[in-house]
């Protein structure tokens, strides 16, 4: 699971146990018994859609952002798209039976990496004369994308300036479009 900070793995950790809880009440894709009130597909896609959305936005004001900021509307806009393609994607697949045998959790941490890259943009936003490095993640294949930026240090406004090609940790421009990316940037602390 990613980690950025004591404020953000919170949001996580809620978002993720949040996101289990749906999935159950929407039966986890198990139709062998009966239970009354299980969430229908659409009704499924729809709450997921809802908590990813509201998850990414309150993980982009955590991260320092603004809302108003032009870049933020570009991005946010940008986003839901993906996370309403991405909600009934999951249902189908859900109700299709894909889980039954397991790999759910892992699927819905994905969800998590998304919300993350929010957290970093919205970083990026609010302090855009701070430096930043990026770090690889600890997964154990990297893309070439996350290779060549590793260790890598810019100012924030640096940074956004890739935002737009999409290549940040969870970009959708990296060579593996982001959804296994847990790189993320880390302010870099002046020395006194
Ligand atoms: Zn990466």
């Amino acid at each position: 699971m990613i980690s950025i900070d004591a404020r953000f793995d919170a949001l996580a950790a809620s978002y993720l146990d949040e996101m289990k809880m749906l999935a159950k009440r929407a039966g986890n894709g198990h139709f062998d018994e009966l239970s009354a009130g299980r969430l229908s597909r659409r009704q499924y896609a729809n709450k997921q859609f809802k908590l990813a959305w509201n998850t990414m936005q309150a993980s982009f004001l955590l991260g320092g952002g603004a809302l108003e900021h032009g870049l933020a509307r570009s991005y946010l806009r940008r986003m839901r798209k993906i996370l309403k393609a991405s909600a009934v994607a999951l249902a189908g697949d859900l109700f299709n039976g894909r889980y039954e045998s397991g790999g759910l959790d892992a699927r819905l941490t994905l969800w998590v990496y998304t919300v993350a890259g929010a957290y970093q943009r919205g970083m990026l936003i609010g302090f855009p004369l701070a430096r930043f490095v990026w770090k690889l993640g600890k997964t154990e294949v990297h893309c070439r994308t996350c290779l060549f930026y590793r260790n890598q240090r810019k100012f924030g406004w640096e940074w956004l300036l890739l935002e737009g090609q999409g290549i940040l940790p969870q970009g959708r421009g990296l060579e593996c479009e982001g959804w296994q990316c847990d790189c993320k940037l880390k302010r870099v602390r002046r020395r006194r």
